[in-house]
């Protein structure tokens, strides 16, 4: 999944990272002959690649990067009492990954990245990466409810 640039920071081992606005961070190493990114010695080099798009395998592997902060969470809803605005297909919020929790039945996760719906259970939650666009749609007698974890560079609250 493409990612912007929004940031850098130094590894441990001081090397350069990018910070996504997915939250995760990817190496842009500068190691020549092999890896030319002459760049990234310099804040102006740094700072003219903010913005840029990189391809985030951690995205596709749908890992919530450790840097989210969880906030907040929907009430429990059931297939019966589920509104409308969280079932219609919508793209999760910028910056903010949203993860389905199931108590009890079944849920199906329709997302652009998978040709069938997934199917959720208590046993197997659903993870969706923000700005993905998604559809709900819980079977009877299911329960439960979404949590929101944003990034550090996420400006949001939940509605
Ligand atoms: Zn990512």
């Amino acid at each position: 999944m493409l990612r912007r640039i929004v940031d850098f920071a130094l590894d441990d081992e001081g090397d350069w990272t990018a910070i996504l606005d997915c939250g995760h961070p990817q190496h842009v190493r500068h190691n020549p002959p092999f890896i030319n990114r002459p760049w990234t010695k310099t804040r102006k080099g740094r700072q003219s690649k903010l913005g840029e798009r990189l391809d985030c395998l951690r995205c596709d592997r749908l890992e919530i990067p450790d840097s989210c902060r969880p906030a907040g969470r929907t009430p429990t809803y059931s297939d019966a009492t589920a509104p409308l605005k969280l079932l219609e297909k919508k793209a999760g919020p910028t910056g903010v990954w949203t993860r389905i929790t199931v108590l009890a039945g079944y849920l199906h996760l329709q997302t652009e990245c998978l040709s069938d719906p997934q199917a959720l259970s208590p046993a197997k939650p659903g993870i969706v990466a923000p700005g993905m666009h998604y559809r709900l749609a819980p079977l009877a007698g299911a329960r439960f409810f979404l949590t929101f974890y944003a990034t550090p560079v996420a400006d949001w609250q939940p509605s």
